[in-house]
């Protein structure tokens, strides 16, 4: 999934989902989860991967890009606050590349009949496109191209969570279904993994 280009001393770059090693290679530190039998990351960051004790850790990445977001990009960002009309999203990254600027997107969700409940819950880490700056407020949309909920947990117990379809997931702790708009790729790996 990462489009980094294998340049020499260049660090790691990883979105969330990325796939940083086997479970036999390597064990999960902060940032990073077990997927069947992949170590993936959670967050957008940099590799790093200690020798001595066997463990892979994704830390926020030093080599940041200061641009500023545009109607068009795509961004990875972490929900701050979900309430019933409009999320607060913290963008990590832009366009892929890992974002120095701590900006902050508003994805409204009043206008989608379709929605019982809102999409995204607070902790969840999603991709989006970047609808307007209109009033220097980045308006965002999940309705494009792998957009939508790419790492979440269970709202009941932090569990991990697998997709029964595009819209709903279910818990593999304790058995609570609930619902998201998750991106393709989740569904995915959910699929792979049964
Ligand atoms: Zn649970």
């Amino acid at each position: 999934m990462s489009s980094q280009p294998a340049q020499t001393k260049r660090s790691e770059i990883v979105l969330p989902g990325d796939r940083v090693a086997t479970i036999e290679e390597f064990e999960p530190g902060s940032g990073a989860t077990v997927l069947s039998d992949s170590v993936v990351a959670t967050r957008v960051g940099e590799v790093v991967r200690e020798m001595s004790d066997r463990r892979v850790e994704v830390v926020p990445a030093k080599d940041l890009s200061s641009k500023l977001p545009e109607a068009g990009d795509s961004i990875i960002g972490n929900v701050q606050s979900a309430a019933s009309s409009v999320a607060q999203v913290r963008i990590d990254a832009i366009n892929d590349l890992p974002s120095s600027k701590e900006l902050s997107g508003m994805l409204s969700l009043r206008d989608d009949r379709r929605r019982r409940s809102s999409p995204v819950r607070a902790g969840d880490t999603i991709r989006a496109g970047i609808l307007s700056t209109t009033n220097s407020i980045y308006h965002l949309t999940l309705d494009c191209k792998g957009c939508g909920v790419v790492f979440t947990a269970c709202s009941n117990c932090g569990g991990r969570v697998i997709a029964l379809s595009r819209d709903r997931i279910k818990c593999t702790e304790c058995g609570f279904v609930d619902e998201r708009e998750l991106a393709d790729d989740f569904t995915a790996i959910s699929r792979s993994q049964n």
